[in-house]
């Protein structure tokens, strides 16, 4: 038998190392996912934010030279302030000098503090804080002449040239912040760039790494798997091809058995027939007796008549005497044929069923067994149905269950009464069987067990071999029938039922030549 079980056997589950590497494996996937993401949340938050927010010191290097230009208006403001020839003139130049401090002031402011208001980040440097600090050497200055030129207590021509005098220091000064600015901007631009490239070789080095912890090692595992199953999957496949041919040699053998079972059952069968023949073979000689004794009386009488000479010769008596001897030999022909037919062998391989009308077949037994019955001095009755009974069977294997069942019957009577022996052969038909049913008014079976008789080597008879009901139920299982003993208070019923033939094509049994032909006596 082959194996069906689905389990997986304990080689197939993975075994504990392997579920210790999946584990470690997994461990150290998730571990290097973690930094990879943590590394990715850091470049997000951190760096690209800072990167986008370089662009805030356009605005700061933009107000460091809006602011020198401021410086240059503020001294034209004194200047002009300072110069003009009337007041009116004056007080307008003091307006525009005073809008030009103002927003020259808050310019300063928001270089070094920083401004929401302009868009201007606060930069923090040392080198920044040194610049802001020496600025204020002229920043102070030039506010302070600038604020006295607004309020009107400047003397003559100072205040401006205070202005004049400081300013190209200041421009100078502004000069080097926004360079420092500048300088400042690339620094954290390349600063974060550094950054951002740390970050980007740190996350494929940890992809490398992860490679190599866990996409190796898994790689290698499961190469390792994928070998092993390989393995185990020709194993099974020798496994099973052994298997195949040891089946094949089985079922190669047990052909052989059934056929040797075939062949002894056949050869049991012909044994039994051969047997039964033995019973028979007393009244069929008698039988046989009567057209030879026939044939010998016409022969005689018709020498008597040949002996006779001229026109007193009645050749028309020869010719009937002919024709009488012709009709003895058939009928001698057709009870050897009958004999030699019911005892041939039969090749159990063969399959030797043919369409026969089994009321026909029966009739033939009765005749065969028709010696035996008188013998026994046994009334018998035959019923046959009205319908057609068409079977496929083969022919002396039926003939022989029935041959069986009668000679039974024959035997179970001899403990009757003689003038009341009585034997009924009976044949149904419906639409789907045909049975033969053999009643003898015998002693009958014990009714408790019925299927006892059809077991092999089962006898009451002293002589018996018990062997002929077991043949019968093979042989008409193998047919596809039923045979069984029908419990009855008084005397024996065994019936056997066959399938009528589907498609029946009749052949005839054993009809006699209608024209005498010299085999037909020995064949
Ligand atoms: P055998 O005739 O050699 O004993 P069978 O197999 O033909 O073997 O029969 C088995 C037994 O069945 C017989 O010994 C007999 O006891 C019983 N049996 C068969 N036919 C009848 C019958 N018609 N009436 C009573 N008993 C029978």
């Amino acid at each position: 038998m082959v194996p069906t079980n689905p389990q997986p056997t304990l080689e197939e589950r993975p075994s504990p190392s392997a579920d210790a590497l999946i584990r470690r494996l997994g461990r150290r996937y998730l571990l290097v996912l973690a930094v990879v993401a943590g590394l990715m949340l850091v470049d997000q938050a951190i760096i690209q934010p800072l990167l986008v927010r370089m662009d805030s010191y356009a605005p700061v290097i933009n107000l460091a030279g809006r602011q020198r230009m401021l410086s240059q208006k503020l001294a034209k403001a004194a200047l002009a302030a300072e110069g003009a020839p009337d007041a009116e003139r004056r007080d307008a130049s003091r307006q525009e000098l005073k809008g030009a401090l103002a927003e020259w002031i808050a310019a300063n402011d928001a270089l070094r503090q920083g401004s929401e208001q302009l868009n201007v980040p606060r930069i923090v440097s040392a080198d920044l804080a040194r610049e802001w600090a020496e600025l204020d050497h002229d920043l102070q200055p030039i506010a302070a002449a600038a604020q006295e030129i607004i309020d009107g207590d400047a003397v003559g021509a100072q205040s401006a040239a205070t202005i004049l005098a400081h300013e190209s220091a200041f421009l100078e000064r502004m000069e080097r912040i926004v360079d420092l600015f500048e300088l400042e901007a690339a620094q954290e631009v390349s600063r974060l760039r550094v950054y951002s490239l740390t970050i980007a070789i740190a996350v494929a080095s940890l992809l490398i790494i992860l490679g190599w912890l866990v996409v190796r090692p898994a790689t290698r595992a499961i190469r390792r798997q994928v070998d092993d199953l390989e393995l185990r999957v020709a194993q099974r496949t020798a496994e099973l091809a052994e298997m195949v041919a040891s089946l094949q040699h089985e079922v190669a053998e047990r052909k052989l058995a059934e056929s040797h079972g075939r062949q002894l059952a056949a050869q049991l069968a012909h044994a039994d027939r051969v047997a039964s023949m033995g019973h028979l073979a007393i009244g069929l000689a008698h039988e046989l007796n009567q057209p030879l004794g026939a044939i010998a009386n016409y022969a005689s009488a018709g020498d008597v008549i040949l002996s006779q000479a001229g026109p007193a010769r009645d050749d028309r008596r020869l010719q009937q005497y002919l024709q009488q001897i012709n009709e003895a030999a058939l009928r001698a022909g057709q009870i050897v044929r009958r004999i030699r037919k019911f005892v041939s062998r039969t090749d159990a391989d063969a399959s030797d069923a043919v369409d026969v009308d089994l009321g026909a077949l029966v009739r033939e037994v009765l005749e065969l067994c028709q010696f035996e019955i008188r013998r026994a001095a046994v009334v018998d009755v035959l019923k046959l149905d009205s319908r057609p009974a068409l079977v496929e069977v083969d022919p002396i294997q039926i003939q022989q269950v029935l041959v069986n069942l009668i000679q039974n019957a024959l035997q179970s009577l001899q403990s009757c009464p003689a003038d009341s022996r009585r034997l009924v052969i009976e044949l149904e038909v419906d639409d789907d069987w045909a049975e033969v049913s053999v009643t003898d008014n015998g002693p009958g079976f014990d009714v408790a067990d019925l299927d006892a008789p059809f077991a092999a080597f089962h006898t009451t008879k002293v002589e018996g071999l018990g062997v002929g009901l077991s043949i019968c139920r093979t042989i008409v299982d193998a047919h596809g029938g039923q045979i069984r003993i029908h419990p009855a208070a008084t005397g024996a019923q065994l019936s056997f039922k066959l399938p009528l033939a589907k498609s029946p094509q009749l052949l005839p049994l054993n009809e006699p030549s209608p024209v005498f032909q010299s085999d037909a006596v020995c064949r």
